[in-house]
């Protein structure tokens, strides 16, 4: 700490040493007078509602006319749980709201949290897994992915049972690879996580389901030990904070203990309400997404100087060898975006790029080739 008058001892001391030793959470600040394509947050490209915005934009404002502003929201938040669960076709007491899914994160590992507790991730993951498990004094179980990032079960099982993990974390698609694993690696992992070699919860972040298509949903009953994460940030609501947890009744009830009061605030329940309204906006946002990266991808495996991993999200994974950095750099100065990863364990001349509207994945793409062909 500078400017500490003499005689004080510093007050960070008093912080854990753990928290001291952590790097926080980092997003690069993007320079909105240099920006053409904002390709680094997993966000939609789409403000909600492209097609029946008005529509939207006008059910909205009595919406949010409406909310009782001295008053607290809704702490269960139950219209919209019934939203969120009707939605998914299951029953509102398997949904608890949160704060975006980071919040269902922090829960899940609050509740597992104790003395020798460890938690169990592939690298590279999300780092909120690893992050909140740090703070939290958690044992982090990190296993390596495969040198394509792909799920090795034989070697995560065998971890399982030398570590004993209470807590699995599987994002599926991972983040930052967006790749989608064989879902018979994901279940040999949920079964394995039963009592065969280990007795945890399986978290499978589903983040990025409306871009792979894939869900273990229809695995909850069978396996009481599923919880599954969901979000609204990667399908053009990211500024609500809105997530959920989704699990076993029992499993929620402990849960709903560690959570906050009012963890989602009336504002942000009250748009999603609206949204919930309108699936078929968010299918075709998704759909057209899903569009755009199959063709931003057929693109780039055209190019050479890149290598390009297989995408089941709404961003991939490309590493351009021995550059990285100076093609993120080289990016940058032409107004696009992207999000650097190229110092990252594992993740060596890797950046990782969001699929953007239609315009800004041009830009990329012609921003990208005038690079790698030497005009950078
Ligand atoms: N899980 C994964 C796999 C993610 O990629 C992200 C966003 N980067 C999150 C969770 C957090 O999303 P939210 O905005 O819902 O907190």
């Amino acid at each position: 700490m500078t400017g500490k008058p003499a005689g004080i001892p510093d007050p960070t001391t008093l912080i854990r040493a753990e928290v001291r030793g952590l790097t926080a959470y980092q997003v690069d600040a993007a320079d909105p007078a240099t920006l053409r394509a904002k390709l680094d947050a997993n966000e939609s490209p789409f403000a909600l509602g492209d097609h029946v915005r008005s529509e939207l934009a006008a059910e909205l404002a009595t919406a949010l006319a409406d909310v009782e502003l001295h008053r607290y929201p809704d702490p269960q938040a139950r219209e919209l749980r019934r939203l969120l669960a009707a939605e998914l076709g299951i029953s509102a007491d398997q949904v608890l709201a949160t704060n975006g899914s980071d919040e269902g994160i922090q829960i899940l590992l609050q509740a597992v949290a104790g003395p020798g507790e460890a938690m169990a991730i592939p690298v590279p993951t999300f780092a909120m897994y690893e992050l909140g498990a740090r703070v939290l004094g958690l044992r982090v179980v990190a296993v390596p992915l495969d040198p394509v990032y792909d799920l090795d079960p034989a070697r995560f099982r065998a971890a399982l049972r030398a570590e004993r993990p209470r807590l699995v974390f599987l994002a599926w698609p991972n983040n930052p690879t967006a790749r989608l694993y064989q879902r018979g690696a994901v279940e040999e992992i949920l079964q394995a996580c039963g009592g065969e070699d280990c007795e945890a919860l399986v978290v499978v972040d589903e983040a990025y389901v409306h871009y792979s298509g894939q869900s273990l949903l229809d695995r909850l009953e069978e396996h009481p030990h599923l919880v599954i994460l969901r979000t609204l940030s990667k399908v053009g609501l990211a500024g609500i904070r809105l997530g959920m947890i989704v699990a076993h009744p029992a499993v929620l009830a402990e849960l709903n203990k560690v959570r906050l009061p009012y963890n989602v605030n009336a504002l942000s329940q009250a748009a999603a309400r609206v949204v919930l309204r309108h699936p078929e906006v968010v299918r075709q946002h998704a759909a057209t997404i899903v569009g755009e990266r199959e063709r931003v991808l057929h693109a780039l495996r055209r190019l050479p100087g890149v290598a390009v991993f297989p995408s089941g999200a709404n961003f991939f994974l490309m590493r351009a060898e021995q550059r990285g950095e100076a093609v993120w750099r080289a990016l940058v100065a032409r107004g696009v975006l992207v999000r650097n990863f190229s110092r990252a364990p594992h993740l060596a001349d890797c950046l990782r790029v969001t699929i953007g509207a239609p315009g800004e994945n041009d830009l990329f793409l012609q921003a990208l080739g005038a690079i790698l062909a030497g005009g950078g």
